[in-house]
């Protein structure tokens, strides 16, 4: 079944509601008339849009295949601009960043829609709908940052959904949070285009990828993408040195054989380096993806060990509560720095970003 016509069967049922939280009251969407950034203009009034590797050209009165950017005579708007239809405080455990203020809550936000569509979303209620069809909140930027503030929040994650698709508000609301102190972290699929990536890397704290597989096959076949722009991605984080981790959702039989890690794991040393944090996390059956078990636990472990013998320094395995695997080890004494169950903190001991044992300094963004 393809989008819109899922889509359209979404609405017959009423799935038109999925809000994570009640921070402030809710209304309707007032977002819908923010122009757009990054887009040419073509001839017959037409546009392209030039934020994603889907380049969608777009006709007067049309939207991109994300359905949240739409041409109304040859201009290009963005509709879901300070409109988020999810808002929750959620542990910065939860993005999952394991190495960006640890034990700390984000105040955490998410506008409908994606540019790709993974059979196995696990948010797909509202990532895989348009922004008339979800109840949502009116939060510009400048109140993202006072509610987050007032909730105790020591940054803002855009999140849950693909903030790719609302790039503006990401944008802006990265910046009015850096210019009062206030980091915000984006949870991406990392499928961007360079220009508004390095744009973003201006402002941003932190980015948090989900990387599908290292496998052109299954972003074709699973996500309807390329793999190739999101290793760029990739690279252009590293290069503008900006702190990330990347998430890899372990599927059984579809992205866990031991030959695609190994040259996941290769790619990484080769173009990132040993330090960038790998998650490798556990599967449940979603969305279109129901057919398969979850990820076995033996799974996770033989792919956190193949990887740490490849030569990265942190890997976790998640969606795990308990699991050794979610702990913090010192990569040269392989002290236990950080202890966590599931989404908490048990004990941190880094001190100054260091490890107190042996004085390695542990990469990562500490305070
Ligand atoms: S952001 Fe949306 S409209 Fe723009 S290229 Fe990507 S899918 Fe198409």
């Amino acid at each position: 079944m393809k989008r819109r016509d899922f889509i359209k069967g979404a609405a017959a049922i009423g799935l038109g509601t999925y809000v994570l939280g009640k921070a402030v009251p809710a209304r309707p969407s007032a977002g819908m008339n923010m122009p757009a950034r990054f887009y040419k203009k073509l001839s017959r009034n037409r546009v392209q849009c030039r934020l994603c590797p889907q380049k969608c050209k777009v006709k007067p009165g049309e939207r991109g295949d994300c359905e949240v950017r739409e041409n109304r005579g040859g201009e290009y708007y963005t509709l879901d601009y300070g409109n988020p239809c999810a808002v929750h405080n959620d542990p910065i455990e939860k993005k999952p960043l394991f190495h960006f203020l640890p034990g700390t809550l984000a105040f955490s936000m998410a506008c409908a829609g994606c540019n790709i569509e993974c059979e196995f979303c696990q948010n797909w209620r509202i990532s895989q709908t348009r922004p008339q069809m979800v109840e949502t909140y009116d939060i510009p930027p400048g109140k993202a940052v006072e509610l987050a503030r007032k909730y105790n929040s020591k940054s803002i994650a855009m999140t849950y959904t693909e903030p790719v698709i609302f790039y503006e508000y990401v944008y802006d609301t990265a910046a009015e949070s850096k210019k009062q102190g206030l980091p915000t972290v984006m949870i991406s699929n990392g499928y961007i285009e360079r220009e508004p990536m390095k744009e973003l890397c201006k402002v941003l704290g932190a980015v948090k990828i989900d990387f599908k597989a290292f496998s052109q096959k299954f972003y074709d076949e699973y996500c309807g993408g390329d793999l190739q722009p999101v290793l760029d991605t990739l690279k252009l984080l590293k290069e503008e040195g900006i702190w990330f981790e990347m998430v890899h959702l372990t599927i059984p039989t579809l992205n866990d054989s031991p030959k695609e890690t190994g040259e996941l794991c290769k790619w990484i040393i080769k173009n990132l380096g040993p330090d960038v944090p790998l998650h490798f996390t556990r599967f449940h059956p979603d969305y279109k993806l129901r057919n398969l078990p979850p990820t076995p636990i033996k799974t996770l472990e033989r792919q956190r060990k193949q990887a740490m013998d490849a030569g990265i320094h942190y890997v976790y395995a998640g969606n795990v509560p308990g699991h050794p695997g979610e702990n913090t080890y010192c990569h040269s004494c392989r002290e236990m720095l950080i202890q966590r169950v599931g989404f908490s903190i048990v004990k941190n001991i880094i001190k100054d970003g260091k490890c107190p044992k042996c004085g390695a300094k542990i990469p990562g963004v500490w305070k």
